[in-house]
């Protein structure tokens, strides 16, 4: 899914584990795809296009189901090492959302292990742009209801979901830049993830009604 759908499941985990750092579940939730972006970048994982798509075909060590289950499992252990279990937990479930969650958005690319040649899966909500910006626009409300977060926040997590409309149907002259840039994907995406967390720690503050 799009960053502003991960950010805000690290405010639904927030809520339910008050003591856990937002900053550090912001983190969490999109840690897989911050591998992602290291590894496209080295061309260690790949996209390709069409003249009207971008497909994440290439993607096994960052988004398998084994790599987050391993890095939550790292954290859980890590989190109990420190005497903090709670928060490992909460860290651990923010990370294990992203791949959750991509299980529902991408086409079948998300591996069941982090190996070239392992089964992959996936729901392919993303084949469906309309319906797909309908549920996550719906799922990050839901998720800031939970949180119980301001007005101001809430315009935020509309407003970035809208933003998304473009990415989930791109302009063929979009496409063409990206497959001719490579660089330019990852980029966006790491802006995304930036400007995103930014926005949601500094809307959730109590100062604007939230609870971090
Ligand atoms: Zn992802």
């Amino acid at each position: 899914m799009y960053a502003i759908a991960h950010g805000t499941t690290a405010l639904a985990i927030k809520r339910v584990f008050p003591d856990a750092p937002l900053p550090a579940l912001l983190v969490a939730v999109q840690a897989v795809e911050m591998l992602w972006i290291g590894f496209t970048y080295l061309g260690i994982e790949r996209f390709t296009t069409t003249q009207t798509s971008v497909h994440l075909s290439f993607l096994p060590y960052s988004h398998a189901l084994g790599t987050g289950a391993g890095l939550a499992i790292a954290v859980l252990v890590l989190g109990a090492w420190l005497g903090r279990p709670r928060i490992g937990l909460a860290l651990a479930l923010a990370v294990i959302s992203h791949v959750l969650l991509d299980l529902i958005h991408h086409e079948p690319d998300i591996s069941l292990l982090p190996l070239a040649g392992s089964p992959r899966f996936g729901f392919n909500l993303a084949g469906a742009p309309w319906a797909d910006l309908a549920i996550e626009t719906a799922y990050g409300v839901a998720c800031w209801k939970l949180f119980r977060g301001s007005t101001p926040l809430l315009f935020a997590i509309l407003i970035l979901n809208l933003l998304n409309a473009p990415l989930m149907n791109p302009a063929p002259a979009a496409v063409a830049l990206v497959s001719a840039h490579r660089w330019m994907l990852p980029t966006v995406i790491l802006f995304q993830f930036l400007l995103t967390s930014t926005l949601l720690l500094r809307l959730s503050r109590p100062s604007e009604g939230g609870v971090a």
